[in-house]
């Protein structure tokens, strides 16, 4: 591949490009990260363009159109912390407003309510429509664009970028926002091509099935199962859900919300999305500073039961502080959680299946599900379950699915839920090489290394977020917005003091990485099987994958750097500085 970029330098330093294929900052992925960090980085000066693989924005919202897709986070929690978008002001509408002239008066008006406190596929569509109806992000995103190969070419101090259609494109600054879980991860059975009837992993779910009067299957039960088997028992003549591990879901106590309400309310909601950056998870919960041993049987049940009525993640994450770290505490959770769910699950041989008296792992060391009526939908007679620890899946046939007793179950339609190759897939599929030229999954050949979730050596200008080794388990928008913020910041910072270029050092990066480790080790999470340590996927080595300290820590150690003139990153200056 010979490509020659071609630029204009400006007065101020800035670069502009003469030509479309070259900007200063490319941008992978249109969903909350990438609208996000455009947004950002257009309203300070820089050149940037979004490659988009889809033909539409929303990232993850465009592919999660299964059955029952769903958030999981509470409004007004879920969503981007732009003005322009939620509120205009009346003077100055018609500037933030590009694509839609809204006549307002001088006064606060919002443009965006939710219906409902958890919002399904479709709503968030919508509002990703209205995102670009207010700040228009469409004008700045190239549609179609997977990008297949980028390396840092060290002659021009850029970034080149290839596309599967074979678009070459330069940029100075290079930014994967591709999401944590994009590259679907779909079991190895025998037999999975000769399967007569339909088979779709949940991420690429058609928008034309029709479920009426068909026997369906599905596996796994991670957070899209529970959301695929709550609706489809809904629709289908018969669901039968292969089960690896129970999932520990939680009520998620949905609820109407009033536009009246939220319009009234508009003038405090910039502080609520403020607050999502203070807290451990981005959510606005936290846990209280109380041990679970601390209080009385009598005390632990009001307190459980009090979180259990509020629903969502609070019997997750504002519940007592040692939970994932006391294996007793632990253990009162796990018993409130069973008591309560085996009270709405029909019969015992499902009861136990869902709900096992003891816990195949400690409570909460996954990231739970959220039902509305999953154990009730669960426990009708057209529904059955098969635990697959006791009856594998041997494999699949032409009818359906043979398992290891010698049963064939006839279907008509296989719904593979079993999940990602997450928070490194996306990086690993990009085609990205060092500046050496060393593909990355040569570079983590001996385990994943990172300098704060977000840069990696040997990447000169390579920023990612939202993926691994970030405290990506926690609220969406916020992470996307704590690390947006940061890497906007950096480039401001950049060109403010003229360096050219930053790479974090190898010391920087393996001391990040230890403190990944050492983080998670600390806590129960780490003895628990899941895709935060890479163990859903069985084609790669169990690691932690994730920052667990918190939100304050992060926040408190990315800025720390950056005010420290770029701790634990080389630079390189414009003039050779
Ligand atoms: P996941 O949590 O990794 O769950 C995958 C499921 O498939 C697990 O039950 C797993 O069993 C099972 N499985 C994997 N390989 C299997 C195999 N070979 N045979 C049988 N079963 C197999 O994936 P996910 O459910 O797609 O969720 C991933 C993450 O996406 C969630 O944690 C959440 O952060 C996000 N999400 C969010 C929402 C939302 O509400 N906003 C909805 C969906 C997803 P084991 O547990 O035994 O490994």
């Amino acid at each position: 591949m010979v490509f020659k970029p071609e630029t204009n330098e400006s007065l101020d330093g800035t670069t502009h490009n003469s030509d479309s294929s070259q900007h200063e900052v490319l941008i992978v992925g249109a969903g909350f990260a990438g609208i996000y960090l455009l947004y950002k980085l257009r309203n300070a000066g820089f050149d940037c363009k979004i490659l988009e693989a889809g033909d539409d924005i929303g990232g993850t919202w465009c592919h999660n159109t299964y059955p029952g897709s769903r958030t999981d986070t509470r409004q007004p929690y879920y969503q981007l912390s732009i003005p322009e978008v939620y509120e205009v002001s009346g003077f100055s509408v018609k500037y933030q407003c590009e694509k839609k002239t809204l006549t307002v008066g001088a006064v606060l008006v919002q443009t965006w309510t939710w219906s409902e406190k958890y919002p399904d596929q479709a709503e968030m569509l919508r509002y990703f429509q209205h995102v670009d109806d207010m700040i228009n992000v469409k004008r700045d995103v190239l549609f179609g664009m997977r990008v297949v190969d980028a390396r840092f070419h060290n002659e021009s101090q850029k970034w080149h970028v290839a596309t599967q259609k074979g678009a070459v494109m330069a940029s100075k600054f290079f930014i994967v926002a591709a999401g944590f879980a994009s590259k679907p991860l779909t079991p190895t059975w025998d037999g999975i091509e000769q399967f007569e009837g339909e088979l779709y992993h949940t991420y690429q779910w058609p928008s034309d099935v029709h479920l009426g009067r068909k026997r369906v299957a599905l596996v796994g039960t991670g957070a899209t199962g529970i959301q695929v088997a709550q609706q489809v028992a809904k629709e289908a003549a018969s669901l039968t859900i292969f089960q690896r591990t129970p999932n520990f879901c939680l009520p998620m106590v949905q609820q109407k919300l009033d536009r009246k309400t939220q319009l009234q309310e508009v003038g405090s909601l910039q502080q609520k999305l403020d607050y999502r950056l203070t807290t451990f998870s981005g959510h606005p919960e936290s846990f209280v500073d109380r041990s679970a041993l601390d209080d009385t049987p009598e005390e632990r049940e009001a307190f459980f039961e009090s979180l259990w009525r509020t629903g969502g993640f609070a019997f997750w994450i504002a519940t007592y502080k040692d939970i994932l770290f006391d294996r007793e505490a632990n253990r009162f959770a796990y018993d409130f959680w069973v008591k309560k769910t085996r009270a709405r699950i029909q019969g015992r041989d499902k009861q136990d299946i869902l709900a096992p008296l003891d816990p195949p792992h400690p409570f909460g060391t996954r990231r739970p599900c959220l039902e509305v009526d999953f154990y009730e939908q669960v426990s009708r007679s057209h529904v059955s379950l098969v635990d697959i620890n006791k009856t594998p899946i041997l494999r699949i046939v032409k009818e359906g699915i043979l398992t290891a007793d010698g049963t064939m179950h006839g279907f008509d339609v296989i719904s593979i839920a079993t999940g990602f190759d997450a928070l490194t897939g996306s990086l690993l599929h990009m085609g990205l090489h060092t500046s050496k030229g060393l593909p990355l999954h040569e570079k983590w050949a001996g385990g994943v290394s990172t300098y704060f979730g977000m840069t990696m050596a040997g990447f000169p200008n390579l920023f990612f977020l939202f993926s691994v080794h970030g405290p990506t388990a926690s609220n969406g928008p916020a992470c996307i917005e704590l690390q947006g913020n940061w890497i906007a910041e950096t480039l401001l910072k950049m060109r403010r003091d003229g360096v050219d270029s930053i790479e974090p050092t190898p010391e920087a990066e393996r001391s990040w990485t230890k403190q990944i480790h050492e983080t998670l080790e600390g806590t129960m999470i780490h003895e628990t099987r899941s895709w935060y340590s890479g163990a859903n996927n069985p084609g790669r080595e169990r690691e932690p994958l994730l920052f667990f300290g918190g939100f304050p820590s992060y926040q408190r150690q990315i800025h720390e750097a950056l005010e420290n003139d770029f701790r634990g990153f080389n630079k390189t200056f414009k003039h050779g500085r």
